[in-house]
């Protein structure tokens, strides 16, 4: 998505090769008009799929997710992280590490909010390893619901998510996506 390019261009900052911040508009202050386009493109792409619920997992993901939300008009719930605890019957639970963090967390969803009726379509703000939308697949399939695809704001596709979620038969669709970057220059797929 062009305008998304352009915004990235404009205002991302590429830490390193492999790090994008986008804190000025995604990630820590939040450009609304921008969002509302961006969630609504998600929408538009995944209509008239039977979608039930859009899902994300706290925090960055939840403005695309509500906005796409609200443009398919439906339900919008948060895969929670939160540090592991005792089993409880009415929370669905896996376990995520992310390698490029070193850390691990567990996500959570109530069984309240889920069932398997629902076809569910999973929005995020960045796809790199793929390790956050595995373990929400994942997590959702425990509820025995199932998966629409995958709508992202920012791939790197010299990452290996989407190559881990296609493999599973999961559609991404991403607005914008990374071939490469270096401090101070960020190469999109169309022109790579
Ligand atoms: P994964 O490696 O599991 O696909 O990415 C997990 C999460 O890490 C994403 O949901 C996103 O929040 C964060 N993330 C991954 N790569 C980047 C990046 O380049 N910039 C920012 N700001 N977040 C990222």
């Amino acid at each position: 998505m062009r305008l998304l390019e352009e915004k990235i261009r404009s205002d991302g900052i590429a830490l390193d090769e492999s790090i994008l911040k986008v804190d000025s508009f995604i990630n820590h202050q939040i450009d609304p008009e921008l969002m509302q386009l961006l969630g609504e493109e998600l929408g538009r792409h995944f209509a008239d799929r039977g979608i039930t619920k859009v899902a994300t997992i706290e925090s960055s993901g939840i403005a695309p997710a509500l906005l796409c939300a609200m443009e398919l008009h439906v339900p919008m719930i948060i895969l929670k992280k939160q540090p592991s605890k005792a089993l409880n019957s009415d929370l669905y639970q896996t376990i995520v590490t992310s390698y490029t963090k070193g850390t691990s967390y567990e996500l959570t969803l109530s069984s309240k909010y889920i069932n398997e009726h629902d076809h569910v379509l999973i929005v995020d703000d960045f796809l790199a390893n793929g390790e956050a939308a595995t373990g929400a697949i994942r997590l959702i399939r425990k509820a025995h619901a199932t998966i629409a695809g995958v709508g992202i704001l920012i791939e790197k596709t010299f990452q290996p998510g989407r190559k881990k979620l296609e493999e599973q038969g999961i559609e991404v669709y991403a607005l914008a996506r990374i071939a490469g970057m270096q401090k101070d220059s960020i190469t999109f797929v169309s022109e790579a």
